[in-house]
């Protein structure tokens, strides 16, 4: 049947099931530029070519896109076989590549294998193309701790936190599908993915220190470049974290807020029982670098019924008074055996009337990839958190007997 999806399945060789874990190769993905150096002092390299080589590395993985050492041409010929021999860049590899007729495009990436050669786990990643600007949208856990009644990633199980490599793997591998890397013909004006939203699976937060490396990476100046200010973290409110992700992470902030009581937010973001709202506020308000340039952006999924009446409006104004902010009204993507209705869109356009009244400007963001389950909070993969034992027992059954 002709569908009006352009759904592209692409499976690659490399991620078959039970392929073995590739070698004992170190993988440098995700290393800061210390932690490289301190990799290559521990490979034995003098110190004195230590500084010289992380450049020289830094610029073949992150500006040039290069996961093969023989490439590496700034290299000598020696060094490029003696690290190939040492170590690794590689990247999580694509299992599924969806295409929605919107131009969005959604990537399932199976992560690499452990020790053990156990295939790892799968995430999403979300590539969301506009006028002007192209979004990527990143996973930062396979599945999430919190239970947010609204979102599909809320009902997979946490599996485990991403790595800094496998949250900057993702922009690489983007990049790798857009064709973008020097020497497509493209300049750096003319940038594909110009903006990255730490909105896919997980909670950011319950990450920090690897998601903390991997923004640090993304904005290095002579690597990928992305501006701390193109990056934007959201969070559904872990107020103990957000002060430090201000002075050690630096990007936009945005905040899951979705209701101005904590009675309805309780419900909605059950984390809300630990952190409630007042206290989610002051932290915004007290926000490293917040200012009338370095706004804020308080998500609302509007939810029919539940949180979208005329008062809940006026309640938020009300509620955002002296924060510099933004309102990002989100019509709610259903998925399968979801418990809520998306509003109306005359509710919708009534309740963005009373913001912007107040003074914030375009707040509906409309949905994208819909058709492929890549919108807002319809992320979650089929993995499930397993225990080593079941994990190798599984393996085992699946090989062919000798
Ligand atoms: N865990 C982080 C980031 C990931 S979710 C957080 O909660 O902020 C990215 C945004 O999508 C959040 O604002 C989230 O609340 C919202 N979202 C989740 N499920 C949604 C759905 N079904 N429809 C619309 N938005 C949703
Ligand atoms: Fe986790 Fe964010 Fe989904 Fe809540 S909205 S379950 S915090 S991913």
């Amino acid at each position: 049947m002709a569908t009006s999806l352009d759904i592209a399945h692409k499976r690659t060789d490399a991620v078959e099931a039970g392929a073995p874990a590739s070698t004992a190769r170190r993988n440098l993905l995700g290393l800061t530029r210390d932690g490289l150096a301190a990799e290559l002092r521990l490979h034995g390299m003098p110190e004195k070519q230590i500084r010289m080589r992380v450049g020289q590395l830094w610029n073949a993985i992150y500006n040039r896109g290069l996961t093969d050492f023989a490439k590496m041409t700034t290299l000598s010929k020696e060094m490029r076989t003696e690290l190939g021999a040492a170590f690794t860049v590689a990247r999580p590899e694509i299992v599924v590549e969806q295409k929605s007729v919107d131009g969005t495009r959604k990537w399932l990436l199976r992560l690499a294998s452990d020790k053990a050669g156990i295939p790892g786990p799968e995430v999403e990643t979300v590539y969301i193309p506009e006028e002007g600007r192209g979004t990527l949208c990143i996973s930062s856990q396979v599945g999430c701790t919190l239970t947010c009644t609204f979102c599909h990633t809320g009902t997979q199980k946490l599996v485990r936190n991403l790595t800094a490599g496998e949250i900057v793997g993702q922009l690489l591998v983007a990049r790798d599908a857009l064709g973008e890397w020097p020497g497509s013909g493209r300049n750096s004006d003319d940038r594909l993915v110009t903006n990255i939203v730490m909105m896919g699976m997980g909670e950011p937060l319950y990450n920090f220190e690897n998601v903390r490396d991997a923004l640090d990476i993304v904005s290095d100046g002579e690597g990928l470049s992305l501006s701390k200010r193109r990056v934007t973290l959201s969070t559904s409110g872990v107020v103990p974290m957000i002060e430090r992700a201000g002075n050690e992470i630096g990007s936009m902030l945005a905040i899951s807020l979705h209701a101005v009581n904590d009675e309805t937010r309780d419900k909605l973001v059950p984390l809300n029982k630990k952190y409630p709202i007042a206290e989610l506020l002051d932290a915004c308000r007290n926000y490293p670098g917040v200012s009338n340039a370095r706004r804020i952006t308080f998500e609302y999924v509007m939810l029919k019924g539940v949180n979208d009446s005329l008062a809940d409006a006026k309640e938020l104004v009300r509620l955002l008074k002296g924060i510099p902010a933004k309102i990002n009204l989100i019509p709610f993507n259903p998925w399968p055996g979801s418990p809520y209705e998306c509003s109306d869109w005359a509710q919708i356009e009534k309740f963005a009337d009373v913001v912007n009244r107040a003074g914030y400007a375009s707040p509906v963001r409309t949905p994208r990839g819909r058709d492929i389950m890549a919108a807002c909070g319809q992320l979650k993969s089929e993995t499930v958190k397993k225990s080593a034992a079941e994990r190798l027992r599984e393996e085992k059954a699946a090989q062919p007997s000798a």
